[in-house]
């Protein structure tokens, strides 16, 4: 197939790299000029603006940073420009509001779309082992799943347009939640005068065992090799938590669901990453209950 790809950034750039494996034309256009010369070392093509790089093209895939970028890239180049029977994949964290309108816009203009955020950092960027959330009818699915799986390990459909969105965000949600839970639990234990390795022997096999302590464990040579082993350098980045907690206190405002827990772990990022954490990985916030 002939694929657009728009936003070649951590995430993008090893995803458009998987697709020009798996064997397709990827037409790539980014901003930054540095993401373009890596595109083209991976095999891409580069144009110079989107409505060149979705020239007679099968589908369109983006990555980008957020919801006005998506909005403003699609009803300002990719509709209009890009052949009618495209199907449209946004693979980008973003509001599921807008989510919900540009896959509206889409329908007017005559194109599928669907939203496929994924679960999965660079290095399952790069690897081709992301996990996908699939909003969208159910022929856009049928249509974007063969793409998404050349991109990913996983490719689930969760419903209508905005649905991968929602199931994104309720998820990291609950990360967030469980994470802050995980260290505060181990924190505690330590001043109790409990060794960290036996609460975790005990935890990890009883009813408080969950993803954050047996596959991410916030404690230093504790559990797998975790960021925590390396200084909380890599993973995944507070200020990217920040963005998901946002993002999922937005929707449960509009749909009225009550987020007592979401909102706090929201309220501790942003006084983690505005202390100047946000690059640091997410499980770092161990250090501020200590
Ligand atoms: P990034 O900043 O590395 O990449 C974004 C890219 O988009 C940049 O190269 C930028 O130049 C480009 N860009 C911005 N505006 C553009 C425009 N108008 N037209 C074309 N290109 C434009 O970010 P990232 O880490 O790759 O994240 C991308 C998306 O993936 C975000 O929505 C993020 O929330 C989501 N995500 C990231 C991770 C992660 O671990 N990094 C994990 C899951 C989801």
């Amino acid at each position: 197939m002939k694929i657009a790809f728009i936003g070649l950034g951590n995430m993008g750039g090893g995803m458009a790299a998987n697709l020009v494996k798996a064997g397709h034309e990827v037409r790539a256009f980014d901003l930054a000029n540095e993401a373009l010369e890596k595109a083209a070392e991976h095999g891409c093509s580069v144009f110079g603006s989107v409505q060149e790089a979705v020239e007679g093209v099968d589908a369109v895939v983006s990555m980008l940073p957020n919801g006005q970028i998506v909005l403003s890239a699609y009803t300002g180049e990719v509709f209009g420009n890009a052949p009618k029977g495209a199907i449209l994949l946004d693979c980008s964290t973003i509001d599921v509001a807008t989510a919900r309108e540009v896959a509206e816009q889409a329908a007017k203009h005559g194109y599928e779309m669907v939203d496929a955020p994924v679960s999965g950092g660079i290095a399952a960027a790069s690897g081709g082992t992301l996990t996908f959330m699939v909003g969208g009818s159910e022929s856009a699915f049928k249509r974007a799943e063969p793409i998404l799986q050349a991109m990913g390990k996983a490719v689930i459909h969760a419903g209508d347009a905005g649905n991968g969105q929602a199931a994104k965000i309720c998820n990291n949600m609950l990360l967030g939640i469980s994470m802050l839970g995980t260290c505060e639990a181990f924190a505690m234990a330590q001043k109790l005068g409990l060794d960290p390795q036996t609460f975790y022997d005990i935890s990890s096999v009883s009813s408080g065992q969950c993803w954050s302590m047996t596959s991410y464990c916030p404690v230093p040579g504790v559990g797998p090799t975790s960021p925590a082993d390396n200084d909380y350098q890599g993973g995944f980045a507070a200020g990217l938590m920040l963005k998901d907690l946002r993002l999922a206190m937005e929707a449960a405002e509009s749909a009225d669901a009550a987020v007592p827990m979401g909102a706090r772990a929201r309220a501790l990022y942003e006084d983690f990453v505005g202390a100047g954490n946000g690059t640091q990985d997410f499980s770092g916030i161990i250090r501020t209950l200590k």
